[in-house]
């Protein structure tokens, strides 16, 4: 019997075949899992409804985050239609592209905000919804960086919003602890994807953090989906409350010499 067999859960967040959410999904399709998609907008569900319908998917529904209605219909839809949520991804981020370059001491207000609400408090809202559909043995997963707790130029406020997203993740394990449901959040190291793009000299720090990296590489998305896979099956049924690293070893090294000394 496949790992995911008979389990239905929710992936939010894929905007194309280089989403982390995407990887996440193969994976958890190649374990046995129905899943169902959000998109956040007609542009995006042209490309995310041809790669859901791809792996069998027959719940792709449109869930922008800022609207409690949109989160209300996508989560319930899903649970009626099913009748349970075994799991949850999250998987989306969004900060204006004014604030990431503006540094945090001149982030407005509202890009304060913006980046929060749906970096953040969008995986306590989204969860809250699923959660009578939720049983023992539940699981949800979100992605967050090593900006939450370093400074990593350019990341700015995203960096708070990732920070306020990892301590989320550890009171919802809390919250939801003695139910049985395990909630963790996966730090993957910089992938390319259409967020990284809006990240200030994306290509540049990729060197420098695979220089740095104790497996002197890169990660690839692939390895954030194995891991997500883990930590939604019983693999992990110990494992919660956790900000667990996916970054070949670089939040680990303290100083590695240059390739060229
Ligand atoms: P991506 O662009 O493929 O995915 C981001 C998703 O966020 C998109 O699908 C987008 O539609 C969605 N989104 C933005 N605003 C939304 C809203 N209001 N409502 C609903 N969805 C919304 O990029 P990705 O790199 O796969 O990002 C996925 C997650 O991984 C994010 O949380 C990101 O911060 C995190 N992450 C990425 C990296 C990286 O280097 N790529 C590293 C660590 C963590």
């Amino acid at each position: 019997m496949k790992l995911m067999e008979g389990k239905k859960g929710i992936i939010l967040g894929v905007a194309n075949d280089k989403s982390i959410g995407w990887a996440c999904a193969k994976q958890l399709h190649d374990a046995g899992a129905t899943i169902g998609f959000s998109y956040l907008n007609d542009a995006i569900e042209k490309r995310v409804r041809p790669l859901a319908e791809s792996i069998g998917a027959e719940y792709i529904e449109k869930c922008d985050v800022t609207k409690d209605e949109e989160i209300e219909s996508f989560v319930k839809g899903f649970g009626e239609k099913y009748g349970q949520i075994d799991f949850i991804v999250h998987s989306l981020a969004f900060a204006d592209g004014e604030d990431l370059k503006a540094g945090v001491l001149n982030t407005s207000r509202d890009g304060f905000k913006l980046a929060n609400d749906i970096s953040a408090y969008s995986l306590i809202a989204v969860t809250r919804e699923a959660r009578p559909y939720m049983k023992e043995g539940s699981a949800v997963v979100s992605m967050t960086y090593l900006g939450s707790t370093r400074v990593v130029e350019g990341y700015n406020v995203m960096g708070i919003a990732k920070a306020a997203l990892e301590t989320a993740n550890m009171y919802l394990a809390h919250d939801l602890g003695p139910d049985g449901i395990r909630v963790n959040t996966i730090s993957a190291g910089p992938i390319k994807t259409l967020a990284a793009s809006g990240v200030p000299r994306f290509k540049a720090m990729l060197k420098r953090f695979a220089d740095s990296a104790a497996l002197g590489r890169n990660v690839v998305a692939e390895e954030v989906g194995k891991t997500c896979l883990y930590l939604l099956s019983d693999l992990s049924s110990g494992v919660t409350g956790e900000t667990h690293y996916v970054d070949a070893g670089y939040q680990t090294m303290g100083f590695k010499h240059p390739k060229e000394d």
